[in-house]
């Protein structure tokens, strides 16, 4: 075991740390975060039969919200805004920050802050989101167009510096550590006029493997048995077929050039290339269909959203910017807050939200109409009477000091993950809570890394590392977006946040159990076990750019998500139908409907792990609430202003 010299552990709960209120900033903890320690433990308790009788706080509340994610936020806000200013909304988090997964990181060196995402990366294709989705940015002052043009000079920023990406062939995997720098190009045909050959010359690859790479960019597999299908069949049998399968029994390549492939859609889908469908390979620009002559989708219909693509979204047309806040999509968490609590985050732009401190003292304040209540397990939630009849809803949860406590409300919105509701709500009936169970959770690890100076990766020439077969997929420098007074770093020799990806997984297994073994692996490996494979893999892949991890290795930050994406289904394992188009009967659709006064929210509800989705979902779900509100007859002061 390496020592954790120079690391900061003050501030992490991960080894045994409670916040004093004044001093409680979550943003600056490192260690073990995402699912932290203290988060996790109550919901595990019900999940195993254990059960909780809350005492009554007496608080009442118009609306509550079980999850504090973006959708959980945004369901917070619908409804605050719907139901006018005078609206009581009680939001509950299990974790210490609020956000779900779009967690903001923030480190300290020098006078220096930096900034980056410690889950929720980006706004993805924003063309692609809903009139809804894209109307909440601009409430809550998250402007694309400003937005989108400061990232735009960001993503630029590296190339201008002549820093390209590289590839580490680790000794476990390959026989040999080697750093190659540059790389071959993308996917496709036109990887050939970039010089597969002399990339692949660098490698530790046997010549077979070298050659049959080649041969898969630049030609593809051989149409063989194909060429009697007609386009719908060719797609079908693809579909049915992993991509590890395609490339080993159609294309025919040496088993040693799967390593190559096997990471790519790891950070997407979370498993390797055995549990990828060959379809959404294809539909991802992945090499070996060329000679297929497969008809691109169509520029708009129901396969347009094909699985695979851009992680759902059709990749052909594009569905315009992505954009890349320092801290990724915890901007929007911020501002959600903002919008709801405005004092709990000073300024009024987006520009100035970037720096501005969220003063946690004023989350939960007694006598705000909105109040967002951190590390707070909700265990129970039951109409009080019948869910056809009730007025009302009674919340339990449990607090920090682990007693249980009870609130009510006219109105729930459960914006957690949609597999812990059958244990919260007893209520519902046997199909709806198997739906809700049919998903299974996506585990992925972002670490971020705190280094003195980036000197090393100015001396390769590079600015990010992919890593086939290690403990992490990758790593590369952090973003440089200038944003308000955000100060990002510019030179090499100021210090820098490394991005690393981790995705456990179990290959050879089906798609679910793989997410299963790999949430059991996160949750099993201690933040030493982390900390050494990081220590090594980085100190490894740029020793000869002079990177020394014991003196140059700061801080690191964990942020473990056992319950990451949320599940998407696929041709593989799933229904076609369920995958490819909105089925009615998909689970995440029977498992969504309203009871009573309690609706279903979170990217879960969608079976799509993306931002825009929690936000239509908590839209969706609080629109249903005020069905309810009026059906009821509910006086006329109480109906939306
Ligand atoms: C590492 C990572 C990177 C991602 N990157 C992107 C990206 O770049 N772009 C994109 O669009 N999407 C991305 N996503 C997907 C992301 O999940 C969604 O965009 C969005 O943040 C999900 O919001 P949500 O509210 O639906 O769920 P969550 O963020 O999971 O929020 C649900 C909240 O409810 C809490 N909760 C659960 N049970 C209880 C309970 N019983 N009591 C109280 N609280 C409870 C959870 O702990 C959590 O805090 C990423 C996800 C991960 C994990």
């Amino acid at each position: 075991m390496l020592p954790s010299q120079g690391l900061d552990k003050r501030a992490d709960p991960w080894f045994g740390y409670s916040w004093p209120q004044e001093a409680y900033y979550p943003p600056a903890a490192t260690g073990m975060r995402g699912s932290h320690a203290g988060s996790f433990e109550v919901a595990h308790g019900f999940r195993d039969g254990r059960t909780w009788t809350g005492e009554d706080s007496g608080e009442r509340y118009d609306m509550v919200v079980v999850g504090g994610g973006l959708s959980g936020l945004s369901a917070g806000f619908f409804f605050h805004e719907s139901a006018g200013p005078g609206s009581r909304v009680l939001i509950l988090d299990n974790h210490d920050d609020f956000g779900g997964h779009a967690k903001r990181n923030e480190f300290s060196y020098g006078d220096r802050t930096l900034l980056l995402n410690g889950g929720t990366s980006n706004l993805e294709a924003t063309h692609h989101y809903s009139t809804v989705a894209r109307t909440l940015l601009a409430a809550v002052g998250l402007d694309l167009e400003r937005a989108e043009a400061a990232d735009a000079t960001s993503r630029s920023f590296y190339g201008s510096l002549g820093l390209t990406g590289s590839t580490f062939f680790s000794q476990e995997v390959f026989g040999n550590d080697r750093l190659v720098t540059g790389s071959a190009g993308g996917f496709g045909p036109s990887a050939a006029r970039r010089g597969w050959r002399e990339w692949l010359a660098q490698t530790p690859l046997s010549e077979d493997a070298q050659r049959d790479i080649v041969r898969l960019e630049e030609t593809g597999s051989p149409l063989d048995s194909w060429s009697e299908l007609s386009d719908g069949e060719r797609k079908t049998r693809l579909a049915r077929m992993s991509y590890a399968t395609f490339l080993l029994d159609h294309a025919r390549v040496q088993p040693e050039v799967l390593s190559i492939y096997n990471d790519r859609p790891k950070g997407l889908f979370c498993v390797g290339i055995d549990a990828l469908p060959a379809l959404f390979a294809w539909a991802m620009g992945y090499p070996g269909f060329q000679q297929l002559g497969l008809q691109p989708l169509s520029r708009v219909g129901p396969l347009t959203h094909i699985g695979g693509g851009q992680h759902g979204r059709e990749r052909q047309f594009s569905g315009g910017p992505t954009i890349e806040l320092p801290d990724g999509n915890a901007t929007l968490a911020r501002l959600l807050v903002r919008a709801m609590i405005p004092d709990a985050l000073p300024g009024s732009t987006l520009e100035d939200s970037i720096m501005a401190r969220v003063d946690y003292s004023r989350l939960d304040r007694e006598g705000s109409t909105v109040r967002v209540r951190l590390n707070s397990t909700v265990v129970r939630v039951q109409h009080r009477g019948s869910p056809e009849n009730a007025s009302e809803v009674e919340v339990t949860y449990v607090g920090q000091d682990g007693s249980a406590r009870t609130v009510r409300a006219n109105h729930v919105v459960m914006a957690c993950h949609n597999d812990m509701i059958p244990y919260i709500c007893p209520e519902m009936s046997p199909e709806q809570k198997a739906a809700l169970g049919y998903g299974e959770r996506m585990p992925i690890v972002y670490t971020n890394v705190l280094i003195r100076n980036w000197t090393a990766f100015a001396n390769l020439g590079i600015r990010s590392v992919t890593c086939p077969g290690m403990y992490h997929s990758n790593f590369s420098l952090g973003r440089a977006m200038e944003i308000g007074a955000y100060n990002p770093p510019r030179s090499p020799e100021d210090p820098m946040v490394l991005h690393m990806t981790r995705t456990p997984c179990a290959p050879g297994f089906p798609k679910k159990e793989q997410h299963r073994r790999g949430r059991r692996d996160l949750l099993e490996t201690t933040f030493e076990t982390f900390e050494h494979n990081i220590r090594d893999q980085i100190g490894r892949a740029l020793s000869s750019g002079g990177f020394d991890p014991a003196r140059d290795i700061v801080a690191i930050t964990v942020n473990r998500w056992p319950h990451g994406y949320a599940y998407s289904y696929d041709t593989l394992d799933d229904s076609i139908e369920w995958a490819l188009f909105e089925a009615d009967d998909r689970p995440c659709v029977i498992g969504r409907q309203r009871f009573g006064r309690i609706s279903i929210a979170n990217s879960d509800a969608a079976a799509t792990p993306h931002t825009d989705a929690a936000i239509d979902e908590g839209y969706r779900a609080v629109g249903e609430q005020f069905v309810v509100k009026s059906r009821a007859g509910v006086a006329e002061a109480d109906l939306p202003e």
